[in-house]
């Protein structure tokens, strides 16, 4: 069982559900601390349910005491979320019965081309020249309408206009076949759903209606609103998708960066700076100023948050230590 004290008892009813999605694959850096600081922020001000999902599909980059840290740094933040974590790979049955569903329209095929060999296949002179007809060269003949093979990977036939979708922060977004990896993975040969299945499959079971994440999964909306479709699952959520934290170089920040780990700053200190850093990051204050989660509940206006991505300066980390 992981730490209960997150635990929020349930006040009003919640007209609308999220859900923060840690990766417990390496230590939280400043930018997942952002997605979730602002996600549960607008969550709170919106009465929506907050359930916090665990992404440990992965199991072999999920090392022993990971989701545990990623729960205390969470909670160390000031977070809180409604009910127990939920484990994404504590329902293995709901990912096989989505691909059944998909393999019965026909929307899914066994592949196990390398990616050198698909690349080869998509440039061949006779491969299609739409983008949404490339991939023809590497789908079987026949499509089989039963999940049969589930060690090898399974790919999805996408539609041949991907859905536009509004996203709340981002504006309207529109993607092309091509944009979108074309015919991308589902299934993958360790017998586990994608990402891309298993957040649609699981998104839909905890009734989730609204997304809030980072920009770089923005392209991704539009192949699970593919999947949404395909399932016939209703309602598709909204999305919120937010800019990205960079490092000084430009680069997004990653969990091998070590001084953006939240944990570096949380040793026997509070969250009041790294807060107040976010704060400053949202467009809520001009200047980084320390404050409690809940200070920042109250000052926090979604209407402030900027759409460009965000740079984390030298200054910004001293700040941090000082
Ligand atoms: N677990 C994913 C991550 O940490 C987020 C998935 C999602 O929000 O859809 O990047």
């Amino acid at each position: 069982m992981y730490p209960q004290s997150g635990v929020r008892e349930p006040q009003i009813p919640a007209n609308h559900t999220t859900r923060l999605a840690p990766s417990p694959t390496g230590a939280l850096h400043l930018g997942n601390a952002f997605s979730f600081v602002i996600n549960w922020a607008i969550a709170r001000k919106s009465n929506w349910r907050i359930i916090l999902r665990i992404e440990d599909l992965d199991v072999s980059r999920v090392h022993d005491g990971m989701i545990e840290d990623c729960i205390s740094t969470l909670r160390w933040l000031g977070l809180d979320w409604d009910g127990a974590p939920i484990l994404q790979s504590q329902r293995p049955d709901r990912f096989e019965q989505a691909m059944e569903k998909l393999a019965s329209a026909r929307r899914v095929y066994p592949c196990d081309l390398s990616h050198k060999q698909i690349q080869a296949a998509l440039n061949a002179p006779h491969a299609g020249e739409e983008d949404a007809d490339r991939y023809k060269a590497i789908r079987p003949e026949t499509i089989p309408d039963r999940f049969t093979d589930p060690g090898t990977s399974w790919r999805f036939i996408p539609d041949q206009h991907p859905p536009a979708f509004d996203d709340r922060l981002m504006g309207p977004q529109r993607f092309g076949p091509s944009e979108l990896d074309g015919d991308f993975i589902v299934w993958t040969k360790r017998d586990a759903p994608s990402y891309q299945l298993a957040v649609v499959v699981d998104d839909h079971a905890s009734e989730v209606t609204q997304i809030v994440r980072g920009r770089d999964l923005l392209d991704s909306a539009a192949r699970q609103l593919m999947l949404y479709r395909a399932l016939g699952y209703t309602p598709e959520p909204t999305y919120t998708h937010l800019p990205l934290i960079l490092s000084a170089d430009g680069r997004r920040l990653a969990k091998r960066d070590l001084d953006t780990h939240i944990a570096s700053y949380s040793n026997n200190q509070g969250p009041e700076r790294v807060i107040g850093l976010i704060a400053r990051w949202a467009g809520t204050t001009t200047k980084p100023t320390p404050m409690s989660i809940s200070e920042f509940l109250d000052a926090f206006d979604p209407d402030t948050l900027p759409l460009d991505d965000i740079v984390f300066r030298e200054e910004d980390a001293q700040w941090l230590r000082s």
